[in-house]
């Protein structure tokens, strides 16, 4: 495993271990922390009552600037099962989904969802119950996203059906709300790569599973931590990720161009065997440019992959854990 040794977690201890650990990921969300643990905590204590064996609230604060680390420590007083892991630097939202699983506890299986209250947690028990009747990994999936912008919602259809093409087997408006059960949480663990976009690696793993609807919220309070240049970033290690399509697609394109370009060379030749001049420099202008830009996308394309290539190589983790309240004690 690729993953240095300063960011693997401890063995989980089976004594302590909870049944369930749900997986937070937070970055400047102390407006929505209260909010969200208020209607998580009754969510988790409920099916407690029901005899869920034990659950751990893991929040991955991802470098959070705000006030999330004191929002959390005192929301943590009175909550004893919720646990913040810090990481040093704002890592991002996936390798904080990757902090959290490589750290949570749970014997049974992780839950992960967003801290803004966009996937309710009312849907929690609902995953539960699907995992219950046998299924490994239950997606949530959005069935009405309403409320999302219209350019997120473009986007994000463009993205799953680009995905879908490229050969992607991620399921329809599933986002990172989602229950995996143990040993799904150790496979992906031992995944090496370093952008792992946990949305399209766990279907390709082909583990039983199912989906489960909700209707999407509105962010509850703070601002989107997703502008379009993340999305992008988030869609081409997803891309380069998942296929190599677009390595080929490159080589078509150069072969494509190629081609035309010979055939007006052949044109150009025969035209002055013939005496005749070869008219206007438009056209000189035109291959020069078309066969420029052709040459730099593909480049473009190659590059994407030998600097995932070169980020692969380097090994460096993807994130650092500062602190763990676990190992602090209450
Ligand atoms: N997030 C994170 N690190 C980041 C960006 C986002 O941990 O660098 C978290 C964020 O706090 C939230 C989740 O990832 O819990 C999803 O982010 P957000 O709600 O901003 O994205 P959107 O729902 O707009 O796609
Ligand atoms: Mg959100």
């Amino acid at each position: 495993m690729s993953v240095p040794p300063t960011v693997e977690p401890p063995a989980p201890s089976p004594a302590l271990s909870p049944a369930l650990s749900v997986v937070v990921p937070a970055f400047d969300e102390a407006e929505v922390l209260p909010a969200f643990a208020a209607r998580l905590r009754p969510v988790l204590d409920g099916l407690l009552a029901e005899g869920l064996g034990g659950y751990e609230v893991l929040v991955v604060d991802d470098g959070s600037t705000d006030a999330t680390p004191v929002v959390l420590a005192r929301l943590r007083r009175d909550w004893p099962q919720l646990r913040v892991v810090r990481l040093r630097a704002n890592s991002g939202h996936q390798a904080a989904l990757s902090a959290g699983l490589a750290r949570a506890r749970a014997r049974g299986g992780v839950v992960t969802m967003d801290a803004d209250l966009q996937d309710p947690p009312e849907v929690l028990p609902r995953l539960l119950a699907a995992a219950g009747r046998g299924h490994d990994v239950v997606y949530a999936v959005r069935e009405d996203r309403s409320v999302d912008s219209r350019l997120k919602r473009l986007t994000a259809a463009a993205f799953y059906r680009l995905v879908r093409t490229l050969g992607g087997r991620a399921p329809e408006q599933a986002g990172d709300f989602r229950f995996t059960h143990r040993t799904v949480v150790d496979t992906v663990l031992q995944l090496p790569e370093a952008h792992r976009v946990l949305r399209l690696v766990i279907p390709e793993l082909g583990f039983a599973s199912t989906t489960v609807g909700y209707a999407r919220e509105a962010r509850s309070a703070g601002r989107t931590k997703y502008p379009l240049t993340r999305m992008l970033r988030l869609s081409l290690d997803a891309i380069t990720g998942s296929s190599t399509a677009p390595l080929r697609l490159a080589s078509f394109f150069g072969l494509g161009g190629a081609l035309l370009t010979s055939l007006l060379l052949l044109y150009a030749l025969v035209s002055f065997a013939l005496g005749q001049t070869v008219p206007g420099w438009t056209s000189t202008l035109a291959v020069v440019a078309g066969v420029g830009t052709l040459q730099l996308l593909c480049l473009g394309v190659l590059g994407e992959y030998v600097g995932r290539l070169y980020v692969q190589l380097q090994q460096r983790p993807t994130y650092l854990v500062a602190s763990d309240s676990l190992e602090e004690g209450p």
